[in-house]
């Protein structure tokens, strides 16, 4: 264990806090140094890319991955890639394209294993499935400090509650040191990105909704919209017909259409210059419903009323595309929302230390959860806040039916709810 508070983590509320140490490896000692803490059941948090406000927080012992798991290989006979929890989805891209191959990461090459195991919705999901889909092996401990290493089972037969639950919910049960996962060739990728107006947002979603599965649509709406499609070309043939779709899309300035070799060499889904401080602090809910079709116009009017009432500049709501190949699975997996078409999501923000901004921009996303829930009932639990009253909600709205037989398996894998809990804690 090591007594020290530079954590440098990405995330700014992460960061920020004043936590009671560091670990950095898992073993028995991390296990019984928890048993023998008087602080030692709930003050505990994992860090894999440290990107979420969960990375670290006050009054936390910490276990961040990023030192110690940083060993990754390639098979070429299998095309599979293990890797360990401190690997970035960044540089696990950057070493599968040594080998012509890709995985589907998300938006962002700065995410960690944290992408993987809470689902990981990539704008190439529509072919290739969620990232828990390309999951083949799974290794670590889970809370009440015994080892696992388990298989993907091969038939439905074989499926246990196990597996199910680690693929999505093991963050809930264990310490995941080790994946083994599945790769995709490398295909060049084509890019759309320009601003939009409020109407325009509309109609490329109205387009995208019936788009082939290969090109999936992305948005981010605060002080302006920026949007950006996304096409993974297998041949020429495809291609042609790929920017056909982009070339209909409506635009308001800045249309640009590239092509890409890799997932990090993409632009940046964001609103530039216009997110002034990113030393804020932040929260980010994630919201999963099915396609808008007829409620299209509806729900862009209440994105633009909760845009104009947006507590500051820095909050914004934005959104992917999912479908195609999320919605078939031929394993369960805890995550449960496969006929969700888009996720959007809700980040909050706020100036460090303002308590009262903090609230404000709290209320605000509750005010937009509740306002989007007709169009999209569901919740991606990407980030998790077992730190708000809303933990609850959030659970039942991501797990529904599956949430007991989690708490029950809570029960016997991390008795003493070292890792987040799947229930709201007041302190
Ligand atoms: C810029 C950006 C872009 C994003 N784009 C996408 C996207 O396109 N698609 C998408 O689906 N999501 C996206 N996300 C969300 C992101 O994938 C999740 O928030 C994810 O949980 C982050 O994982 P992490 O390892 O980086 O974060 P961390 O903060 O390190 O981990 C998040 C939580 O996961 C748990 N955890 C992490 N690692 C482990 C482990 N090894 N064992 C057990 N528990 C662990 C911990 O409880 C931790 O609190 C994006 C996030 C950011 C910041």
């Amino acid at each position: 264990m090591v007594i020290k508070n530079s954590k440098s983590l990405l995330n700014k509320n992460s960061n920020d806090s004043d936590i009671l140490g560091i670990f950095e490896t898992v073993n028995t000692e991390l296990f019984q140094s928890l048993e023998s803490s008087q602080n030692s059941s709930k003050p505990f948090l994992v860090s894999s890319g440290g990107t979420t406000s969960r990375a670290a927080a006050d009054k936390h012992w910490i276990l961040d991955l990023r030192k110690n798991y940083r060993k990754i290989s390639f098979d070429p006979d299998e095309k599979h890639v293990e890797i360990e929890a401190g690997v970035t989805m960044g540089e696990l891209s950057s070493f599968l394209k040594k080998f012509n191959r890709s995985f589907p990461i998300g938006l962002s090459g700065k995410t960690g294993m944290g992408y993987i195991l809470t689902g990981g919705i990539s704008p190439l999901s529509r072919t290739r499935g969620l990232a828990i889909d390309q999951i083949m092996e799974i290794q670590g401990f889970w809370g009440n400090g015994k080892e696992f290493h388990l298989c993907r089972p091969t038939t439905e037969k074989e499926s246990s509650f196990e597996w199910k639950a680690l693929c999505g919910a093991g963050i809930f049960l264990g310490i995941i040191t080790k994946l083994t996962l599945k790769t995709q060739p490398l295909r060049p990728l084509l890019s759309w990105t320009a601003n939009l107006t409020c109407s325009q947002l509309s109609e490329c979603i109205d387009q995208a909704e019936s788009w082939p599965t290969s090109l999936s649509f992305q948005w981010i709406y605060g002080e302006n919209i920026f949007a950006h499609a996304i096409g993974e070309v297998k041949n020429t043939e495809e291609e042609s017909i790929l920017i056909n779709l982009l070339e209909r899309l409506p635009f308001s300035r800045n249309r640009i259409i590239n092509k890409f070799n890799d997932m990090n060499s993409l632009p940046n889904l964001s609103l530039g210059n216009n997110i002034s401080n990113n030393s804020n602090h932040s929260e980010v809910l994630g919201l999963l419903g099915p396609a808008l079709q007829s409620r299209n116009r509806q729900v862009l009017k209440t994105l633009k009323n909760l845009i104009n009432k947006r507590p500051n500049k820095s909050c914004y709501i934005a959104s992917q595309q999912l479908g195609g190949a999320t919605h078939l699975n031929n394993l369960e997996t805890s995550f449960i929302h496969r006929n969700a078409i888009w996720k959007p999501w809700i980040n909050g923000s706020w100036e460090p230390h303002d308590q009262s901004k903090r609230k404000r921009s709290l209320e605000w996303m509750k005010e937009c959860w509740s306002d989007l829930e007709f169009s999209s009932p569901g919740v991606h639990l990407a980030q998790i806040h077992p730190h708000l009253e809303w933990h609850d909600k959030e659970l039942s709205s991501a797990f529904k039916d599956w949430l007991p037989k989690l708490k029950e398996m809570k029960v016997i894998y991390d008795p003493r709810n070292i890792l987040p809990p799947l229930e709201y804690i007041t302190n």
